[in-house]
């Protein structure tokens, strides 16, 4: 029974609602390849299983890296990413457990406001340090060198790392160039590697769940082999490298969404169903203050660059259509549990 709400969940996350004709049914190209590479079932529930597993340690931390701009059209970071992160920070938060958010320094105040709208206090690292339920925000520098010195020195000062999630965040192709979701080349000093905190948390054994709605995010990289043949730019990105946009990056769980907050928001209720703890479950107002919260802190709308409370150019109305059906699949597990 419990599947079939996982089930429901993926399959909310993957509702398509795209204008443009190169991303109309591409949605469904990458949920299909996620059941490929996962086994065939459904991956919310993977993921709150294996969750459920890595948090049950006292004293855990769990890090989300999120953000993605450009210079011109989205210098402060987008609106999907942040608000995804900010309810999975208040449903941890909920369960004692800790929220360590990473993001390049552009991106901090729409992540941070975004965090704090959904009910989550952002503390300075002393204070979060001697709390279970807070978040912090900590920059993530961009270029590869200060990159790998930032992994190493974040890995040894925080020990109780239960999960590293990556929602909407940008990682390189197999010949580590970075590219936008049509094709084109990321200057590689305005980018954070996050792709090398994925590798060196998986060799250290730590879960890794990442969240994306393109091909270029980290994550895919889980499903390259089965995406190469159908993504419209998974051989060739148009761009020099001649290497595809497909991320390169291996992960434990990816699961695509067509909006990535809304693959947020589903492993979020996964985890609140294989808890039993459906009461953790933020309500919408808590969703829709953390998109407010990304535009008061100088996000735009990732698709049209506009400074509207809109996500993906999916409306404010179309967010909470979605929301409410991840509600009611919690409350139709609420009346059969
Ligand atoms: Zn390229």
């Amino acid at each position: 029974m419990t599947q079939w709400y996982y089930e429901y969940l993926d399959q909310i996350a993957n509702l398509e609602f795209k204008k443009k004709p190169t991303q109309q049914g591409g949605t469904r190209l990458r949920y299909q390849a996620a059941r490929q590479a996962h086994g065939d079932a459904p991956l919310c529930g993977q993921i709150a299983q294996a969750l459920e597993q890595a948090i049950s340690r006292p004293d855990s931390t769990v890090v989300l890296v999120t953000g993605t701009g450009n210079p011109v059209w989205l210098p402060k970071g987008e609106t999907d990413g942040p608000p995804g992160v900010a309810l999975l920070c208040r449903v941890f938060g909920a369960l004692g457990v800790r929220s360590c958010v990473l993001t390049e320094a552009p991106f901090e105040d729409g992540v941070r406001r975004s965090v704090e709208a959904a009910g989550s206090p952002v503390l300075e690292p002393g204070a979060w340090q001697q709390r279970s339920n807070a978040a912090k925000v900590l920059a993530y520098p961009t270029g590869a060198e200060a990159g790998q010195r930032f992994v190493d020195a974040f890995l040894g000062q925080h020990t109780n790392i239960a999960a590293v999630f990556f929602i909407e965040k940008p990682g390189p192709n197999a010949h580590g160039i970075f590219h936008n979701s049509t094709g084109k080349p990321k200057a590689p000093d305005w980018v954070a590697h996050a792709h090398q905190l994925a590798d060196a948390a998986r060799a250290r054994g730590i879960l890794t769940v990442a969240v994306g709605d393109g091909g270029n995010e980290i994550g895919f990289g889980r499903l390259r082999s089965f995406l190469e043949a159908t993504h419209p730019y998974g051989r060739d990105c148009g761009c020099p490298c001649k290497g595809g946009i497909l991320n390169a990056t291996d992960v434990d769980y990816m699961l695509p969404a067509s909006v990535s907050n809304w693959g947020a928001y589903a492993i979020a209720a996964a985890l609140c169903i294989a808890l039993r703890r459906l009461d953790l479950m933020p309500e919408w107002d808590a969703a829709e203050a953390a998109i407010h919260g990304a535009l008061a802190g100088g996000a735009f709308d990732g698709y049209t660059g506009l400074a509207v409370p809109s996500v993906d150019d999916v409306s404010l109305d179309g967010n909470h259509a979605i929301f409410t059906l991840v509600r009611e699949v919690l409350q139709m597990a609420r009346l059969t549990a």
